[in-house]
């Protein structure tokens, strides 16, 4: 829009047009009040009723809440106002207006339900913490993508309808492809690995993860952002270096570039980038630390995946982010290499918040023959999987890497309770739209 001023950015003595949604009008008689909101913040225009001519302070007035108006006149300075400036209208004009009656209150003053407030996801975000959650969301992304940038990565966008799936087949998604059956994959992990042997060497991408997940958790999500790094020569110790620089500017990024929004979700005074190096706990150091904290009724015995509160409790623990490496080899997929002196142990590592798991990743085998084997172990048919062992005939170098989900990673940096308040139109068991 040709000339328009953000709200922030009025300043007394300017003329300027402000455009933004009516967010509060205030008749206090003689004198009334609207509040228009923008994106970047809230500005007071002020209605005279004796002064103004009659038309203006009716269009003013009666426009009804969350409707988009453009307002020209005069800033001027007001120390009573909201932000110490205000706005004495010359025109007002209603650019779209709004129904009086609203299925949730932008203003925020009256809470709405979670699943009221994503079917309307516009009017949701109109409010400020909203609005920060996703802004704050970029701005882990441009961080993410620097560290992976400085980590020498290139940033790489694989397919999402696959013909095979890896994690297993009870959590894939069917889809029809042009008569043959299809899936939507559930993460890049072969087409990443695939391309660690190419002379790209370390690669990334940021993109859906698609999971067929029955339950409905506050941290599962059917379609998920997932986070992926795959660095040639590397090893799982290499993988989690890059993996802590990773998570750290992001958490960096938004300490640096997200004041307001922190302030609007309540944590700008807590918020703090994670202490490094996170510590690297052994499978059996966690279990038994589990075990010490006696808040399991059963004792964790090695071979146990670790179940959600003894993660809880090691959390606790721990107080911090943490990586769990060297897991047993049978809990961890197919492509994860055991190490050389131990087939029992993988190279693979979670890293962890203390409320969740955050990070899956490890060392990956590139020895076809261990390789195969390892799908078959898995009960997958090797036969399936040709255009991808085909390339370790080829020269794949040793290679490492990880798959870390972006809302979880901001859920628990801002403490959210549910990983549907990351995500703009959360897919879960019953949302299919909007
Ligand atoms: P969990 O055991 O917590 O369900 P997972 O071990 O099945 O997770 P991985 O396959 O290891 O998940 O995926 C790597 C990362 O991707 C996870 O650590 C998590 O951050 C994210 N992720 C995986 N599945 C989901 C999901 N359904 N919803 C949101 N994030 C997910
Ligand atoms: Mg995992």
């Amino acid at each position: 829009m040709e000339n328009r001023t953000y709200t922030a950015d009025a300043e007394p003595g300017d003329s300027v047009t402000v455009a933004g949604w009516v967010h509060e009008v205030r008749d206090l008689g003689g004198i009334a009040f609207l509040i228009l909101r923008d994106t970047t913040g809230r500005i007071q225009v002020k209605f005279e009723k004796e002064e103004m001519d009659d038309d203006l302070v009716e269009t003013g007035l009666e426009v009804a809440r969350e409707s988009v108006i453009s307002v020209t006149g005069q800033v001027e300075e007001e120390p009573r106002a909201p932000t110490g400036v205000e706005v004495t209208p010359e025109s007002v004009e209603v650019v779209s207006e709004a129904d009086t009656e609203l299925p949730l209150d932008p203003s925020g003053k009256v809470d709405a339900e979670l699943s009221t407030r994503l079917d309307n996801r516009t009017l949701d975000l109109r409010r400020e913490e909203g609005q920060a959650i996703f802004e704050i969301r970029a701005e882990v992304l441009r961080g993410v993508r620097e560290a992976f940038r400085e980590a020498d990565a290139t940033e790489i966008n694989t397919p999402k309808i696959v013909a095979t799936g890896t994690e297993g087949g009870t959590e894939l998604f069917p889809i029809t492809y042009f008569g043959r059956e299809a899936f939507m994959n559930q993460s890049p992990q072969l087409f990443k690995q695939l391309i660690a042997g190419s002379n790209l060497e370390r690669v990334f991408e940021i993109g859906p993860i698609f999971r067929a997940e029955e339950h409905n958790t506050p941290r599962h999500l059917n379609e998920a952002t997932s986070i992926d790094f795959e660095g040639a020569f590397c090893d799982h110790h290499d993988a989690m270096d890059v993996c802590e620089s990773v998570v750290v500017s992001a958490y960096e990024a938004v300490a640096e570039n997200c004041e307001t929004q922190l302030e609007a979700l309540d944590l700008a005074e807590e918020f703090e980038p994670p202490e490094t190096p996170f510590p690297r706990l052994s499978y059996e150091e966690a279990i038994e630390r589990i075990n010490a904290t006696g808040e399991l009724d059963e004792q964790l015995v090695w071979g146990d995946d670790l179940p959600t509160e003894g993660e809880k409790a090691l959390g606790d623990d721990v107080g911090g982010h943490y990586f769990i490496t060297d897991w047993p080899a049978e809990i961890k997929p197919f492509y994860i290499m055991d190490h050389d002196d131990d087939a029992e142990l993988s190279t693979g590592f979670d890293m962890m918040h203390p409320r969740m798991e955050l990070v899956s990743g490890g060392q990956r085998e590139h020895r076809r023959e261990q390789l195969i084997e390892g799908f078959e172990q898995q009960g997958l048919d090797p036969d399936a999987f040709e255009y991808y062992t085909k390339m370790f005939q080829y020269g794949i170098p040793p290679h490492a890497g990880w798959g870390l989900g972006a809302e979880r990673l901001l859920m628990t940096m801002l403490d959210l309770g549910n990983i549907r308040e990351a995500v703009l139109f959360p897919r879960d068991r019953q949302r299919l739209s909007p």
